[in-house]
């Protein structure tokens, strides 16, 4: 018998600041021990064997663990919720958890560059054969099943170019076929895109990014529906992923702040990218939270938020020496990978060669922007400079 109030009711903000914790398991601390830990003692030689014992080994869960994966598994909605030590770490053991050999994954063609690597690399070695598919295809996604095909993965928007997919209409398909579906939903994070309440089997978060949001710590997540949990489970104990106690707290107390940062990040990045739709130099923006945006649709029926990562395409006839120079001008934006901290990024776009199905136009230069939680007017003065050195 319980007498808190049903999880399942409650709202994300809530559960973000309540769920994992249980103060009166520690002294009425609020907030979980860090447990730095191998050895965990039994009292008896048979609590030791009778499996009653709630830890055992550090490597299997600490209190520490157990409550970043219960915050997430409620936030996800999900069976359960395994950690991993990266995203890409992540993504890996998600597919090994849903795939064997002689099987056939797809992948839609806008994927996350590293996870395309994993697929081209690791997966043939163990006789699994991976289909790229246009991002834009929903239930005639069919027309890629395979006799073998047993998983699917998604990710919206996609790495880079930004475009949306209609998960909801690829995990109907998917049902047909008995295919588990996977997403990597880092973009939107759980607060934004619940995967799960789309059909989504494996809902995959480089929490990296948002989550962890402070740039100091790598850490994936994989939350399973209860079809996809008990392998997932297996998987992961048995392939021995440990992540540092330390580095699980820092995302558990990321995630407490999440959604107030997260409606920072997007309020800041409308009013960036309203300025950016005014300037010449600008022709195209990669943001699925405008109504411009191709993506716009799936955006507004699936997710309840954006956040701060976009692309935009410098105009037609810009030359390398101008892009790179407006990247060299920049002195709010850092220049460097990953992003979902606190500061704002910047990066050039090369599509040339890392796509293989769709086929983006190798002349256009982009840029990927993440607006941090800066004055976006400061921003703005940031990026008006750099264009104007750029193109003088
Ligand atoms: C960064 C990123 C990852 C990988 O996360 P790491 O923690 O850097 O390994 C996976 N997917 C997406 C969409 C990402 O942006």
């Amino acid at each position: 018998m319980t007498t808190k109030p049903d999880k399942n009711i409650r709202k994300p903000d809530t559960l973000l600041a309540h769920s994992g914790r249980d103060p009166a398991g520690f002294h009425g601390f609020v907030n979980p021990p860090v447990v730095h830990a191998s050895t965990v003692l039994f009292p008896d030689i048979e609590t030791m064997t009778s499996g009653g014992q709630k830890y055992v080994y550090a490597r299997r869960g600490t209190p520490t663990t157990e409550a970043l994966e219960t915050a997430l598994t409620e936030l996800e909605g999900a069976a359960g919720t395994k950690l991993a030590t990266s995203g890409l770490n992540a993504i890996a053991l998600a597919c090994l958890s849903c795939l064997k050999t002689g099987d056939h994954l797809l992948v839609p063609d806008t994927i996350y560059g590293p996870t395309r690597h994993f697929a081209d690399t690791v997966l043939p070695n163990f006789g699994i054969e991976t289909t790229y598919y246009d991002p834009a295809l929903a239930d005639d996604i069919r027309a890629e099943f395979k006799p073998n095909t047993r998983a699917i993965f998604t990710e919206a928007p996609g790495s880079l170019t930004f475009e949306m997919q209609d998960v909801r209409a690829i995990t109907t398909a998917a049902r047909t076929i008995g295919a588990t579906v996977l997403m990597d939903n880092t973009w939107a994070s759980p607060l934004y895109c619940q995967p799960i309440s789309l059909g989504v089997d494996l809902s995959i978060q480089a929490g990296t990014k948002y989550i962890v949001g402070h740039s100091d710590v790598m850490l994936g997540t994989i939350s399973a529906s209860e079809r996809a949990w008990p392998a997932l489970d297996r998987t992961l104990s048995a392939m021995g992923t440990h992540i540092a106690p330390d580095d699980v707290y820092l995302a558990l107390r990321g995630l407490r702040t999440l959604s107030v940062r997260l409606e920072r990040h997007m309020k800041n990045t409308l009013v960036v990218v309203d300025w950016l739709k005014t300037r010449p130099e600008v022709s195209a923006i990669r943001y699925p939270a405008l109504e411009s945006d191709p993506g716009y649709t799936l955006w507004k029926r699936d997710f309840s938020g954006a956040s701060g990562l976009f692309g935009f395409d410098f105009m037609a006839g810009t030359t390398d020496a101008q892009s790179t120079a407006f990247f060299n001008a920049l002195e709010l934006f850092g220049l460097g990978y990953s992003w979902g901290g606190f500061e704002s990024l910047a990066i050039p776009v090369r599509l040339k060669g890392i796509r293989t199905t769709t086929t983006p136009d190798p002349a256009v230069k982009s840029a990927r922007i993440h607006i941090g939680l800066e004055d976006p007017e400061d921003l703005i003065k940031d990026l008006k400079r750099a264009l104007e050195v750029a193109f003088l």
